[in-house]
């Protein structure tokens, strides 16, 4: 799924956009239990296009002078990760310097498509105060109101024109190679890892936080295999903009996602599972990606018994929204466990392109719903017809039914988990889509 980031001075009302565009969103898995909605990445839909939007967050100036350099680092970020930039203004405001110089700097500089929107224009006195905006010259200029949903439409529109091309995606390319992205917050052992798996000290792997270098791919060939080990470690850099380094980091993931058919998250042992963990996770599976999880540093838990339990307690608590998602511990420094990753990573990227057997998969699902019919929703019972497999990466099933809507969450969630038992998906995602008969 493409990448559109929104940028923008604070207030200028990104997340009241932001939270519009993604509330009708459809994710494969639910909410995560216990996780805190975030508000800096989230699915919308454009135009019947899946997309991941991303509030890059205000660049808040300290002072007037850091202005440029905080601006620049907050676009650039943009332009080197998203698809699409979405520059948002504030009309009741007007136009102001902070507006010029972003769309200077955007005209200089920019790689991709920029698509600018003046929000809060509620009415036409605002409309033509708003106009002034004409004067940035840009290509693309709307004006909105994010609140009130004015002229959202029209932006949609022109959001999804300059989206890339659909099947464009490197994922969907068959290069044979196993592409798999390393997630995980900073320190966490990525670059360990994959120097472990290189046998070679092709990362810098520091214990200063804020050291400098450069993320690249990774490429291994193991038994004839190739792999594509995607690092999200990144640049790190000192002072001032290291405020958004968490930010930047999440960023970069989303994209390393985006690039990749196989996203293995680690969690550290010695600090528990986070609710940053959780959301990676949850995002791969939503980005119709394979997952694995990693405990790493379990070296650090050796021998207390104690805190194993507590972090085995809460890997469960964690991974109810996706059971099945394969676990690994690990430790990057002593290189205990880190032999079973590949082999895991093989047996779970087979799943994910695993073809099904249309009659298999009927007969199952005529075994399941009669073991256990679908429950009543508004005195309406779901009726399925028949199911056929319409892709893979990862197997993804559409059920033909009576009316969508009638389809309970925990039925779905049985479903699932029956018709992967009943298909042989161990450790991948399968995905249900229901249609209506009209459909
Ligand atoms: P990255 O930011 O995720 O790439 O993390 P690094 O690979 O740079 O590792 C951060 C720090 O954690 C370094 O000091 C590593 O030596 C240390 N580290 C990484 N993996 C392990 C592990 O399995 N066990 C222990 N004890 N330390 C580790």
């Amino acid at each position: 799924t493409p990448i559109v980031a929104i940028v923008g001075r604070p207030n200028v009302g990104k997340s009241t956009l932001f939270n519009r565009l993604t509330r009708t969103r459809q994710a494969l898995v639910d909410d995560l239990p216990g996780v805190t909605r975030d508000r800096l990445y989230g699915r919308a839909k454009i135009e019947g296009r899946e997309v991941t939007l991303v509030d890059t967050g205000g660049f808040d100036p300290p002072a007037d002078q850091a202005f440029a350099a905080e601006v620049h680092a907050q676009i650039q970020m943009a332009l080197d990760e998203a698809d699409v930039i979405l520059c948002l203004a504030d009309g009741r405001a007007g136009l102001t310097p902070q507006d010029q110089e972003v769309a200077r700097h955007l005209r200089r500089t920019a790689t991709k498509p920029v698509v600018w929107a003046v929000n809060k224009v509620d009415g036409p006195n605002l409309e033509d105060a708003a106009a002034e905006f004409y004067s940035l010259g840009v290509e693309h200029l709307f004006f909105i109101s994010a609140a009130h949903a004015r002229g959202v439409p029209d932006l949609l529109e022109a959001l999804a024109e300059l989206l890339p091309p659909e099947g464009e995606d490197e994922a969907a390319q068959d290069l044979g190679e196993v592409r798999l992205a390393l997630l995980g917050r900073p320190n966490v052992g990525k670059s360990s890892l994959i120097n472990r798996l290189t046998g070679q000290e092709r990362v810098v792997v520091s214990d200063v936080p804020g050291t400098t270098r450069d993320a690249v791919d990774t490429p291994l060939e193991v038994d004839g295999k190739r792999y594509l080990l995607i690092d999200t470690a990144g640049i790190r850099r000192q002072g001032r903009v290291n405020r958004g380094l968490e930010k930047a980091g999440v960023f970069r993931s989303l994209r390393a996602v985006e690039r990749a058919h196989v996203g293995a998250v680690l969690v550290d042992a010695s600090e528990g599972i986070t609710d940053q963990d959780l959301r990676l996770s949850g995002h791969v599976l939503d980005s119709h990606r394979a997952l694995i999880m990693v405990v790493n540093k379990w070296d650090l838990l050796a021998g207390d018994e104690y805190r194993q339990k507590i972090l085995l307690h809460e890997l469960e608590m964690a991974r109810r929204f996706a059971p099945w998602t394969p676990l690994l511990f690990m430790s990057a420094k002593t290189g205990q466990g880190v032999k079973k990753l590949l082999p895991t990573v093989d047996q779970l990227f087979a799943e994910y392109n695993q073809r099904l057997n249309t009659g298999q998969l009927n007969q199952a699902l005529s075994q399941i719903t009669e073991h256990h019919p679908p429950p009543l929703v508004k005195n309406k019972r779901l009726k399925i017809y028949y199911g056929s497999q319409v892709a893979s990466r990862p197997p993804t099933v559409v059920l033909k039914v009576n009316d969508p809507s009638r389809v309970h969450f925990s039925y779905r969630r049985y479903l699932t988990n029956e018709l992967r038992r009943a298909l042989g998906l161990t450790i991948a995602p399968l995905r249900l889509i229901f249609r209506g008969k009209q459909e």
